[in-house]
C-alpha cells in the first residue's frame, strides 16, 4: 500500500484496477486528478465478476470498492471501474465479458493463442472492443460511460504489447495494431479513450 499524500489538493479518483496498462492510460488522461489503484488503497480481495454484461461487471467492481471504502479514512471524489473486452463477429461476440478468461485464468499469451486458433480459416475478421466505465461518487450515485472501437483480428501478432489482445487487434482508424501504437495514438482511438472522453465532457459541464 503506497502512502497517500494528505497535502494533495487534486481531486482523487480511485481506480478499481491494478492493471498497470489501464493505470497508465487513466493517469495519462486524468493528469489533473490523483489516481489511486486498488493496491494504493490496500484492497486485496478478488472481485467476482459474475455479471453477463460489461455494464453489470463494471458496476459490481464499483460497488465492491464503494463498500470497502465505507469504513476507511480514505478521502476520494470518484471511483472509476472499467470493464472491457473484445467482441469478435465471427465468434458471435465472444470472448466478450470472458475476454480475460478466454483460455483459462487471466493468461494474456494463452488468450491470444486461443483466439488465433479459433479464428483460423475465418474470413470475417471484424471485431470491436467495448469499454464500460462506471463513475461512482462517495454517496454511491453513479453514471456509466461506454466506448467502442472497431477493428480486425489479424492471423499473426504485430507489436510488442503483453496486454490482452493488443498484438492481434488491428485498429481500422490507426491502420496498425494497438500493440504497435504509442499510448497517445491508442488513447485517441481505443475503447477506454473514447469512454474517458465522455467522462471528461461530463466533468467539463459540472
Ligand atoms: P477486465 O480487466 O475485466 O476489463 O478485462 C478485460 C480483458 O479484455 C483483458 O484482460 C484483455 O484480455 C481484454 N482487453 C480489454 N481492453 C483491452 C485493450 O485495451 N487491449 C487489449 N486487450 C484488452
Amino acid at each position: 500500500m503506497s502512502t497517500i499524500d494528505k497535502s494533495n489538493t487534486k481531486k482523487i479518483i480511485i481506480l478499481a484496477s491494478n492493471n498497470k496498462y489501464k493505470i497508465e492510460e487513466f493517469k495519462k488522461e486524468f493528469q489533473d486528478f490523483e489516481i489511486l489503484s486498488l493496491s494504493d488503497i490496500g484492497f486485496v480481495d478478488e472481485i467476482e465478476e459474475n455479471g453477463t454484461t460489461f455494464e453489470e461487471n463494471s458496476l459490481i467492481k464499483a460497488n465492491a470498492i464503494s463498500t470497502y471504502l465505507k469504513d476507511k479514512q480514505i478521502k476520494y471524489d470518484y471511483i472509476i471501474a472499467d470493464d472491457s473486452g473484445l467482441c469478435v463477429d465471427a465468434l458471435g461476440g465472444a470472448p466478450g465479458v470472458y475476454s480475460a478468461r478466454f483460455a483459462g485464468n487471466h493468461d494474456n499469451a494463452a488468450n491470444r493463442k486461443k483466439l488465433l486458433e479459433v479464428m483460423t480459416g475465418k474470413l470475417d475478421r471484424n471485431a470491436h472492443f467495448t469499454c464500460l466505465i462506471t463513475l461512482m461518487k462517495p454517496d454511491s450515485s453513479y453514471q456509466t460511460f461506454e466506448g467502442i472501437c472497431k477493428g480486425k483480428i489479424l492471423d499473426h501478432e504485430e507489436g510488442n504489447s503483453d496486454f490482452g489482445y493488443n498484438n492481434l487487434f488491428y485498429s481500422n482508424k490507426l491502420g496498425k495494431t494497438f500493440g504497435s501504437a504509442s499510448i497517445e495514438e491508442r488513447l485517441v482511438e481505443n475503447h477506454r479513450g473514447k469512454a474517458i472522453a465522455k467522462i471528461k465532457e461530463y466533468f467539463n459541464k459540472l
